[in-house]
C-alpha cells in the first residue's frame, strides 16, 4: 500500500521481500474469505485497538474502512457486508485482488525484488540483504519497514527484525500471540473424538466480558472466533496467573427456567446424553464438554443440569505457539516513532503494518490498520522527502 502511494506520487520504489513472492499472508487470509475491514461506525471501530486506539485513530481516520472498500473496488473487487458486519470481497478470495494490485504496481513502475532477506544496516547505514546470490546493499532516500509480525513464519514474517531494531536503539515490545488458540487438558475422549468439531452459537464469558460466537475444539484445546475475541485478556491472565477460567453457556438463548422445564419433560429413566439431546438438541460434544467442566457424574436433577449448561467452566492452561496465531501483539512501540511513523532512532526509516505495537480482534481490524499505517508511512516519506528537497 505504501509502495503504491509513493509510486503514484512519482517516487522510484523498490519492494524487497525475503520470500520468493509477495503477499503470502494476504493470500492465506483469503482462505477465510478475506475479511478486509468492518462496516461498524468509527466510534465502535476504533476502540477495537485497545491501548493503541489513540495513536491509530488519526491514521485510520485518514484511511478509513470506506477508503479501503473504494480501493478494493478500484481493483475490481467489489465488496459486501456479511451478516456480522464484516466486509469481504464478493469473490471471497485474495488472489484476484493481489493479481490486480501487482499489475497496478507494475504499471506504476514499482520494482519487486523477492528473496531479499533484510538483516539490518551496514556500517555505512545502507540496508543489508541476504539473497541467494550473496549479500547486497541498498541506500534509498527513505525506507519503510513493513515486515509483519511473527505468526505463520512460513508465510514470510518471522519477527527476525525485532532484535535488529532493538540493537539499533528502537523500543520493541515482546512479540506475543494474538488471536490464537489456548491449551486445555482435554480428556482422551474429547481429544480423540471431537477435535475439529465446532461449538456453535455458544456464549463465552471471561471476567466481565461475555460474547456470542463459535469456538473450535482442537487436539490441544480451543480456538475460533469467540476465543480470539477474548484472546488478549486470556493471554494476559495466563501470563500473570498461569491459567484462566473461561465459562461457556451452551444455550445462551434460553433461561435456566426454560432449560429446567424442557429437561424435566424427558423420561428420567433414559441416559443423560439422550435426555439432553431430546430436550435441548445438545450434541455429543456439548454433553462431553459438560463432563469436562463439571466432572464425569453430571447431576440428573433438571434444575442442576440447567445450571451446569448455563455455566460450564473450562481451565485454559497455556497459549498455543505464536507460529499458529492469526496475528502478533507487541512490536515497535508507538513511542519509538513520530506522528509520521518515522523511527526517531533512525531518521528516514518508517514503520508500518503489524510490526507496530498494536493488536485487535479478528473482524477486518488487522488488515485495516495494516493498510492505514502503510498509507500513513508513505505520507510520512513524502513529507520528509519534500522537506529535504526544500532544504
Ligand atoms: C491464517 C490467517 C488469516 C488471516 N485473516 C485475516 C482476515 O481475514 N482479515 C484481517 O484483517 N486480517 C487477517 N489476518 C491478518 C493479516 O493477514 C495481517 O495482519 C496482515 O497481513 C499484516 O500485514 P503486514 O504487511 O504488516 O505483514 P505481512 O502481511 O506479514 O507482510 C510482511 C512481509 O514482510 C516480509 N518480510 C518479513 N521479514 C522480512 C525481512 N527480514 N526481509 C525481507 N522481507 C521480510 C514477509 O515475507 C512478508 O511478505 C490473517 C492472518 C492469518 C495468519
Amino acid at each position: 500500500m505504501a509502495a503504491e502511494r509513493l509510486a503514484e506520487a512519482g517516487c522510484t520504489v523498490t519492494v524487497y521481500d525475503r520470500m520468493p513472492s509477495v503477499g503470502r499472508k494476504l493470500l492465506m487470509a483469503g482462505r477465510g474469505g478475506l475479511n478486509l475491514t468492518h462496516s461498524e461506525a468509527l466510534e465502535a471501530f476504533l476502540p477495537r485497538y485497545g491501548a493503541a486506539t489513540t495513536p491509530l485513530t488519526p491514521l485510520i481516520e485518514a484511511f478509513p474502512p470506506t477508503a479501503l472498500i473504494a480501493w478494493a473496488d478500484g481493483l475490481g473487487q467489489e465488496t459486501f457486508v456479511g451478516s456480522s458486519g464484516r466486509v469481504f470481497p464478493k469473490s471471497l478470495k485474495a488472489s484476484p485482488l493481489l493479481r490486480a494490485w501487482l499489475a497496478r504496481l507494475r504499471t506504476l513502475g514499482v520494482e519487486i525484488r523477492p528473496r531479499h532477506d533484510w538483516t539490518g544496516w551496514d556500517a555505512e547505514g545502507r540496508l543489508r540483504f541476504n539473497t541467494p546470490d550473496g549479500a547486497v546493499t541498498a541506500a534509498p532516500d527513505a525506507t519503510i519497514l513493513a515486515l509483519g509480525g511473527a505468526s505463520w513464519p512460513r508465510l514470510g514474517s518471522n519477527g527476525a527484525w525485532a532484535p535488529v531494531l532493538a540493537k539499533a536503539g528502537v523500543a520493541v515490545s515482546a512479540l506475543r500471540p494474538a488471536n490464537g488458540g489456548f491449551d486445555v487438558a482435554w480428556s482422551d475422549i474429547v481429544r480423540e473424538r471431537f477435535a475439529g468439531e465446532p461449538l456453535k452459537g455458544v456464549a463465552v464469558t471471561f471476567g466481565r466480558v461475555r460474547l456470542r460466537g463459535e469456538a473450535m475444539v482442537t487436539r490441544h484445546g480451543l480456538e475460533g472466533g469467540a476465543i480470539y475475541a477474548l484472546s488478549a485478556a486470556l493471554r494476559d491472565a495466563i501470563e500473570k496467573e498461569g491459567s484462566a477460567r473461561l465459562w461457556f453457556d451452551l444455550r445462551p438463548d434460553m433461561t435456566e427456567g426454560q432449560l429446567t422445564t424442557r429437561i424435566a419433560q424427558t423420561p428420567a429413566n433414559q441416559s443423560l446424553a439422550n435426555r439432553l439431546r431430546k430436550a435441548l438438541h445438545l450434541t455429543p460434544l456439548e454433553t462431553n464438554l459438560l463432563r469436562e467442566a463439571h466432572g464425569k457424574d453430571l447431576p440428573s436433577d433438571p434444575a442442576a443440569l440447567a445450571t451446569a449448561i448455563k455455566g460450564a467452566p473450562l481451565t485454559l492452561t497455556g497459549l498455543r505457539p505464536i507460529a499458529r496465531a492469526i496475528s502478533t501483539a507487541g512490536g515497535v512501540a508507538f513511542a519509538a516513532v513520530d506522528a509520521r511513523l518515522m523511527l526517531t532512532a533512525r531518521p528516514g526509516v518508517f514503520v508500518a503494518g503489524e510490526m507496530l505495537d498494536w493488536e485487535a480482534p479478528t473482524g477486518g481490524y488487522l488488515l485495516q490498520a495494516s493498510f492505514a499505517t502503510g498509507v500513513a508511512a508513505a505520507r510520512g516519506v513524502l513529507s520528509r522527502l519534500s522537506g529535504a528537497a526544500k532544504a
